[in-house]
């Protein structure tokens, strides 16, 4: 027991770290000795062991004074597992059309017809491309609302001019676009079947779906995904099902503090651990705080607390262990973010040097200098990776045509080479 207080003190006694908790209300005087329970988590963790839904659960329950033997135990797995490594992409994020026909009472994304553009027309696609590709963008982020099709006949009658059927149809042929501009797609279809994600494999390099939550609690009035039929944790699983079956690198993740009890947050990440589990094909696990904006329904819904978001990290890593990547959004914890890489996340999602982040427009992103100097002062690197991570990279997950680009851009170890790190434009890039 000694040994896990004197580690923690010392943790804390690092003057930048004893600095970054005492900001958040924690100091070394704080610090209990762990309950016994608490230690036996601490015991098994240490032995290189994951926890189960019963720790997870009674680890969510900790105070501030025991809260920084979770921080450490998943700190020290977070190393294990990536070494000083913290990650990022610079991408492109592009809203191809912000008609959705759910209702998510967090949202900020969706539009009605008459409050903007249909959809982003092909040409500004390829400019988007284009230019996100000389300014050293690896990553065109494609992001849609749910099915819009099925919900406005204008809409519907826009796209068919186009010559598309359904927002899957257009979203493979703008894909197969920007993929020969040099980005690299990722797209976030939200629900699709296995023809639609099949087509979408032959030009993204990966893609992704938050399961949000597990709970289908949520789908009731008042709750956060009433009116959100593509919101049925069911078919979200199936989902990532079917991308698994088809071996594509994929991308989920859950949002915190939308409603959501502590056993329904921590299994909706068992639900994606078994997932993962089952398929392989789980690259990376968002976890994303709710933000609120005036005007969406759940304005005055309260956030996560920075503990929350503490634990709900840390739980994360010691649940998938030390080979997962953990993603916390930066724009989102401006200052906090440092904190929860320390307490287990290993990568800080997409940046981008061009566009604003329309799911929170609200919430710049940190530049990328800032982001280098806060984790250099925890004397930790941040590198650029591509939309699919270095571990990833193989004929098994990606399309050949995608894998041959891939291997231009990226130095020995998977992450982006230095001179398109440095923003070169595609123009100087290996074999280009
Ligand atoms: S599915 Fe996405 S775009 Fe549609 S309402 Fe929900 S959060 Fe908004």
């Amino acid at each position: 027991m000694t040994s896990f207080v004197n580690e923690a003190q010392e943790f804390l006694g690092s003057e930048k770290i004893g600095e970054m908790f005492k900001h958040f209300g924690i100091e070394g005087a704080s610090l209990r000795v762990p309950s016994p329970r608490l230690e036996e988590i601490l015991i098994k963790v240490s032995s290189g062991e994951t926890i189960n839904r019963e720790d997870a659960l009674f680890l969510m329950n900790l105070d501030r004074g025991e809260v920084v033997f979770l921080v450490l135990a998943a700190s020290v797995v977070r190393e294990k597992g990536k070494s000083k490594t913290v990650t990022f992409s610079k991408n492109v994020f592009l809203p191809l059309t912000r008609l959705c026909r759910d209702h998510c009472g967090y949202c900020t994304f969706r539009i009605e017809p008459e409050e903007g553009e249909l959809f982003v027309p092909p040409d500004q696609v390829i400019k988007a491309a284009k230019e996100g590709a000389h300014l050293g963008c690896t990553e065109l982020l494609f992001v849609t609302g749910d099915k819009p099709e099925l919900a406005y006949s204008v809409y519907r009658n826009a796209l068919a001019r186009l010559g598309y059927k359904t927002t899957a149809e257009y979203l493979v042929a703008m894909s197969e676009a920007v993929l020969k501009e040099n980005i690299f797609p990722h797209t976030n279809l939200g629900i699709a079947d296995h023809d639609e994600l099949s087509a979408l494999r032959e030009s993204n390099a990966s893609m992704g779906l938050m399961l949000e939550n597990i709970s289908p609690r949520l789908l009731q009035k008042g709750e956060a995904h009433y009116r959100s039929p593509d919101k049925v944790p069911k078919l979200r699983i199936r989902t990532m099902e079917h991308a698994g079956e088809l071996r594509i690198a994929w991308t989920s993740g859950i949002l915190v503090g939308i409603g959501e009890t502590l056993e329904e947050r921590v299994d909706s990440l068992f639900a994606i651990k078994r997932l993962s589990q089952d398929y392989g094909h789980i690259q990376e696990i968002i976890i994303q705080n709710f933000s609120p904006k005036p005007g969406i329904r759940m304005e005055l819904h309260p956030v996560p607390t920075f503990l929350d978001m503490l634990k709900t990290v840390g739980i994360s890593r010691l649940i998938f262990g030390e080979k997962m990547n953990i993603q916390v959004p930066p724009n989102l914890n401006p200052k906090a973010f440092p904190l929860l890489v320390l307490a287990g996340a290993n990568d800080l999602g997409g940046v981008s040097p061009m566009t604003i982040d329309y799911v929170n427009p609200e919430a710049p992103w940190p530049q990328v200098e800032r982001m280098e100097r806060a984790l250099g002062e925890l004397k930790l690197n941040l590198k650029e990776r591509l939309p699919i991570y270095p571990e990833f990279i193989s004929e098994e997950f990606l399309d050949k045509k995608v894998l041959d680009r891939i291997m231009r851009v990226i130095d020995s170890s998977g992450y982006v080479a230095q001179e398109v790190h440095n923003g070169n434009g595609r123009g100087k890039t290996k074999n280009n």
